[in-house]
């Protein structure tokens, strides 16, 4: 349609009253063409009469158009501006909440033009408000993954973000090290082990593409999930530069949405960047303190670790052993057998050693084949307990030298913190150390606990 100012409704009134107009023109000939004596309708205060009312007709229908359809224009463009203000703020705050249906929606009470724009508007709204929520909670899960190197935390803190911005209701993170996968972090979930082994966690690690698997159809879940019954399994690849780390996995008692699985998509990937980085971290870590041929920790990484467990014995008064440990006569098992295979030797009684204790223990490789475990909450029995295990376990355990086997036997010395009171951890292993020696004097192949 022809444009004849810049407000439509002044076009609107232009056209209207222009029509009323041309109708009060037109209708005394219509009229007279109908019958009407024509001295009656052809006269100049007909015309004017006629003219007046299509005017008049022409201004009311133009005051009636601006109430009904103005009026909702007018709120459309309200609300329009409701929101841009709710996004300056957002700029400045990062606070869209004020935006909610009651406030920011447009009330739909027609089935026309005018509805049409007033739904799309608060799609608008919607997919606004939700692009938002996805930016702000990326935003914070950034946030917390950068701020944790540790996996185990790092990977039990961006669950937590995960099941909160996806609305499922169970998850847990695997991560592969040394070509194993292990639970990292899970919830909801009745036996998380056993998704280490499940067929489509291991092939969304091999063919790097999330999955989202429905249930009941398929067997994913079952015996594995929790006290709900699941409908859909997000199960997610975290890869980094092509290198599988780890898997994602998420249950819901509903289905997941579109948007909900990119905001999945967008989370995995500020995941992945941060696992590599724990990763990297745990092996540098490791390297630093781990001994590579007995696979536990290293003297000084190891007697700092026993400050630690000394301050923490005599602060909370729980007992502290020690043992010391040597291997009998291993100048004669290098002289006999060679260098390499007495390397052989010392790890696997450092394997044995760590099979003999418990979690919390800490081993560590004192000297050259000299060992020292550091038992929290063990007291001199417990010690003694675990040194007569160890030492059985290395004396009937064999290393194989082709067809030879050989066995080697080692001495123990041991004591506990506060049965025998020290001042600190050096007095300690300085006692561990007299007993082994002690054990070593009366004949070897023994334990001797002071
Ligand atoms: P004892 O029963 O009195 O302990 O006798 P021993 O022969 O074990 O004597 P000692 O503890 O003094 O000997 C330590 C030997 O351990 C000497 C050294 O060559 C060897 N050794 C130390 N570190 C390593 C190592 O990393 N690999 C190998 N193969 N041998 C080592
Ligand atoms: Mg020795
Ligand atoms: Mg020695």
């Amino acid at each position: 349609m022809v444009r004849l100012t810049r407000k439509v409704f002044a076009d609107l009134a232009i056209w209207m009253i222009g029509f009323g107009l041309l109708m009060g023109t037109v209708f005394p000939f219509f009229v007279a063409a109908m019958g009407v004596p024509s001295s009656l309708v052809l006269t100049w205060w007909f015309f004017a009469a006629c003219i007046s009312a299509g005017i008049v007709v022409g201004a009311v229908n133009i005051g009636i158009a601006r109430v009904v359809i103005g009026s909702r224009l007018r709120v459309l463009s309200q609300r329009m501006g409701m929101v841009e203000t709710n996004l300056r703020d957002l700029a400045r705050n990062g606070d869209l909440e004020k935006c909610t249906p009651q406030e920011c929606f447009v009330e739909i009470d027609s089935e026309d033009e005018l509805g049409e724009s007033a739904l799309a508007f608060n799609h608008l709204v919607e997919a606004l408000t939700f692009a938002h929520q996805t930016e702000a909670a990326v935003r914070g899960f950034i946030e917390v993954l950068a701020s944790q190197l540790e996996l185990e935390l790092l990977t039990n803190q961006a669950l937590e973000q995960l099941i909160q911005h996806t609305g499922a209701s169970a998850g847990a993170i695997l991560v592969e090290t040394d070509g194993e996968l292990h639970v990292s972090a899970s919830y909801g979930i009745k036996s998380p082990k056993k998704l280490a082994v499940n067929d489509h966690v291991r092939r969304a690690l091999r063919v790097e593409t999330r999955q989202v698997v429905s249930v009941p159809e398929d067997v994913v879940v079952q015996g594995v999930l929790a006290d709900f019954r699941p409908r859909e399994v997000i199960v997610a690849p975290l890869c980094y530069k092509h290198v599988p780390l780890g898997v994602l996995v998420l249950a819901s008692v509903g289905s997941f949405s579109g948007e909900v699985r990119t905001r999945v998509d967008l989370f995995c990937q500020s995941l992945s960047l941060a696992l590599n980085n724990a990763l990297a971290h745990d092996r540098l870590q490791r390297l630093a303190a781990i001994d590579p041929l007995t696979g536990v920790y290293n003297r000084r990484f190891g007697m700092a670790r026993l400050h630690e467990e000394f301050g923490r014995a005599v602060r909370q008064s729980i007992p502290l052993g020690v043992l010391m440990f040597d291997i009998d006569h291993f100048k004669g098992v290098n002289d006999t057998y060679g260098h390499l295979f007495g390397d052989r030797v010392l790890s696997r009684v450092g394997k044995l050693s760590r099979s003999v204790t418990r979690e919390g223990d800490i081993i560590i490789r004192y000297g050259g084949e000299e060992f020292l475990a550091v038992l929290p909450a063990a007291s001199r029995e417990d010690v003694r307990d675990v040194g007569e295990r160890l030492r059985r376990m290395v004396a009937e355990a064999s290393v194989k030298d082709g067809d030879q086997s050989i066995s080697v036997t080692i001495s123990v010395g041991g004591t506990s913190y506060p049965e025998i009171d020290v001042e600190g951890e050096q007095e300690l292993v300085k006692l561990a150390d007299e007993a082994l020696y002690s054990a070593k004097e009366s004949g070897r192949n023994r334990v001797i606990v002071h």
